[in-house]
């Protein structure tokens, strides 16, 4: 099938500081990729890349054969919102609103109806296996029921691609590698391909494929587990 990602060359800086050296990649769909790598070999500055996030200096990243250099930066949010979810290892649910309106969110922004989007939301905390916790603000939950309703709210859209970014950093291995699991399948049953960043091999070893980042570009990819 034709790639859903390409990232062909590309290179950023940050002053001095070349984060990604001629990095390219393809991410098919429905596949679970990792990005590996030491600490600063460019595994984030590639991830936001891929995503929109950050514009590189040469090189081209394509989401559906469409180049995003070449989107207005209105086209480029609509598609972040549309097409992509994100799950980030910190801070990402808003604490005044219930972890049931936190995954119901994105869609009430998109206009959906409340009993709609909460049924939807419900369900997908009901697949990560904290329905218990739908009630309570993210305050009051832990680390790894957090990390599972962030990633019920970035698969409530039902985007092309998850991005997730450390996403099991801040949890004990037991249960970073729970979290992995549940996101990997979830992910699965709904067709959404996910781009995780992380430095732990047995998150990575839930991929289906490993792209190993060293001084900012792609140097090996792994076949197939
Ligand atoms: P990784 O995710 O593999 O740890 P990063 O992509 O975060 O690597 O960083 C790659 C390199 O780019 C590092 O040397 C880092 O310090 C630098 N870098 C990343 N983002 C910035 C930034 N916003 N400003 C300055 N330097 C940055
Ligand atoms: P808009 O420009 O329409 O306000 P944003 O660019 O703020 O939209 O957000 C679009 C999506 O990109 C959101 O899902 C958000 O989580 C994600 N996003 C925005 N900024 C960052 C960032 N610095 N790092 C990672 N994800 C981001």
């Amino acid at each position: 099938s034709q790639p859903l990602l390409v990232a062909d060359e590309v290179s950023r800086s940050f002053g001095p500081t070349r984060a990604l050296n001629g990095a390219s990649l393809r991410v098919f769909p429905g596949e679970v990729l990792a990005l590996t790598g030491p600490s600063g070999s460019g595994k984030s500055t590639l991830l936001h890349c891929l995503s929109g996030i950050l514009t590189p200096d040469s090189g081209r990243v394509a989401f559906e054969g469409r180049d995003l250099a070449a989107l207005t930066d209105r086209e480029r949010s609509a598609l972040r919102r549309g097409a992509f979810g994100f799950v980030f290892q910190f801070g990402q649910l808003v604490p005044e609103l219930t972890c049931l309106e936190n995954v119901a969110l994105p869609l009430r922004l998109d206009g959906v109806r409340r009993t709609r989007a909460e049924q939807h939301a419900t369900e997908l905390l009901d697949r990560l296996e904290v329905a218990d916790v739908a009630g309570k603000r993210p305050g009051q939950v832990s680390g790894g029921q957090g990390q599972r309703v962030a990633v019920a709210r970035a698969l409530v859209t039902g985007p092309r691609v998850i991005f997730a970014d450390e996403p099991t950093g801040a949890l004990d291995s037991h249960n970073g590698a729970q979290v992995m699991r549940l996101l990997v399948a979830a992910a699965k049953e709904r067709g959404s391909a996910v781009v995780l960043v992380t430095h732990e091999s047995h998150i990575a070893a839930c991929a289906d494929r490993e792209v190993a980042l060293r001084d900012g570009s792609a140097v090996a990819a792994e076949a197939a587990r």
